[in-house]
């Protein structure tokens, strides 16, 4: 798994963490002729790998894009379920609201796929890359700008000092190295638990729509597997979270079917149950000299709209597309942690950032109120949503990655 690890190196770009996001990104600049370290705490095939665990991803269309692009799609075709329809109701109230890919032009809205499925099939592809250098485990440390080397940033390994003209900050929302750069952050604390576990529905109701319930006690979704396999993400107040892992699992099993009733008959079989403490982590900064930072590092957003990695993604695309072109353009004369390089990154993609952050953030901020008159201005919002083609083409653009300047990988082109 490791490629190989040397003393001390010169490199056009060091990525700090190798999850879903910094592997992505690897993958996206190998073949540009840059110098690549891709470094990585935890090895991908250890159940302790924390972006690539058992939680579900729903992948937008654009996504899947990139991910072909990437080379990627052959290893996760058996592992990946389509999503055609997403179903968006409130407990309670009578608007629903339907987004449905053939209304859209498309075959799919996106795919589902298991997290750790698409991290291990993401490193088994970086470690068949010549031209990315692998440290993993491997932590860095610190980071630093040094006097008398201008132009270089170092980061520390354990025992090595890796020289780079860029950094790339891919560790995640509780970025160490986002506070080492300097970078301000700020965290707002929904106060919920996200507890997610798989169940089995009716295999007569099982099909390819995705649920997204809102209840009085926070969202649930449902996103649609294989045979007739759901996962569920019930979003609860922290204290309630606690006791929905402590029930048994009838009792919770009643308890998810109670939020979303019989539109998928009863449910049974649930697996394990996990639990995620749910906040917004935002980035005051996405880049210091020599040192961007992309990902959750930059956004760690609620669940609820399933857009983290998807708006990750298009971090690394855009970053990667970026870089690749400054390269071809001016080859050896071309230094990738040059500001306007890192501005131009910045500049691309700080509308889409704040548009997600927004848009995830309003849901919850919405539906979290409480009270008759914001229900039925909510139920009334949802029913009149869904007769606007307008409206619902532009949120079904959004949630599938196609709205905004699109990456050419997003496209289906070659950087
Ligand atoms: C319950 C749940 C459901 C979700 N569902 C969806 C969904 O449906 N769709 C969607 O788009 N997103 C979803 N997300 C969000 C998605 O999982 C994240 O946005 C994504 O994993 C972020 O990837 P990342 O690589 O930026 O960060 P992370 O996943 O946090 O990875 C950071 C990596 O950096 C490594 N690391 C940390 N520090 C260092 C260091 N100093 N040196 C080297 N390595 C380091 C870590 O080991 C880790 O591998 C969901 C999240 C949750 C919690």
């Amino acid at each position: 798994m490791i490629n190989s690890v040397q003393t001390s190196s010169d490199y056009d770009a060091v990525i700090a963490g190798g999850g879903l996001v910094g592997g992505s990104l690897a993958l996206a600049l190998s073949g540009s002729g840059l110098r690549v370290a891709l470094v990585e705490a935890v090895p991908p095939d250890s159940d302790a790998q924390p972006s690539f665990d058992d939680r579900t991803i729903a992948l937008s269309h654009g996504s899947c894009a990139v991910l072909r692009q990437l080379g990627l799609w052959p290893a996760i075709v058996d592992s990946v379920f389509p999503i055609r329809r997403i179903h968006v109701s409130e407990q309670g109230r009578f608007g629903t609201a339907l987004i449905d890919a053939e209304e859209q032009g498309i075959a799919e809205l996106g795919y589902v796929i298991r997290g750790r499925d698409l991290g291990r099939a993401l490193w088994a592809r970086v470690d068949e890359l010549a031209d990315i250098e692998v440290y993993c485990p491997g932590q860095v440390s610190a980071t630093t700008l040094v006097d008398d080397q201008p132009g270089v940033r170092i980061a520390a390994v354990a025992d090595q000092s890796l020289r780079t003209r860029l950094l790339v900050v891919a560790d995640g929302a509780r970025s160490a190295l986002r506070a080492a750069l300097g970078v301000g952050s700020s965290e707002h604390a929904y106060g919920q638990t996200a507890v997610v576990a798989n169940v089995q529905v009716d295999p007569r109701r099982a099909g390819h729509t995705a649920y997204e319930r809102f209840t009085p006690k926070g969202p649930l979704a449902l996103l649609p597997g294989q045979d007739g396999c759901y996962t569920v993400v019930l979003a609860r107040a922290d204290d309630e979270a606690q006791t929905c892992l402590q029930m048994s699992d009838a009792e919770f099993l009643r308890l998810v079917q109670r939020s979303i009733g019989f539109r998928l008959g009863r449910l049974k079989k649930l697996g394990r149950r996990v639990a995620y403490p749910l906040s917004l982590v935002q980035t005051e900064a996405l880049t210091a000299a020599r040192a961007v930072v992309i990902g959750n590092a930059a956004h760690g957003l609620h669940p609820v709209a399933g857009q983290g990695f998807n708006l990750g993604l298009r971090d690394a695309a855009s970053l990667a597309e970026v870089l690749v072109a400054g390269q071809r353009s001016e080859h050896h004369s071309f230094d990738p942690g040059a500001d306007a390089v890192l501005q131009a990154y910045a500049e691309w993609r700080r509308e889409d950032q704040r548009n997600v952050v927004a848009f995830t953030d309003g849901l919850i901020r919405l539906f979290g109120r409480s009270g008759q008159t914001v229900g039925v201005a909510r139920g009334l919002g949802m029913a009149l949503f869904d007769t606007l083609p307008v409206a619902k083409r532009a949120l079904a653009r959004r949630t599938m990655g196609l709205s905004g300047r699109m990456t050419r990988l997003a496209r289906g082109l070659d950087l």
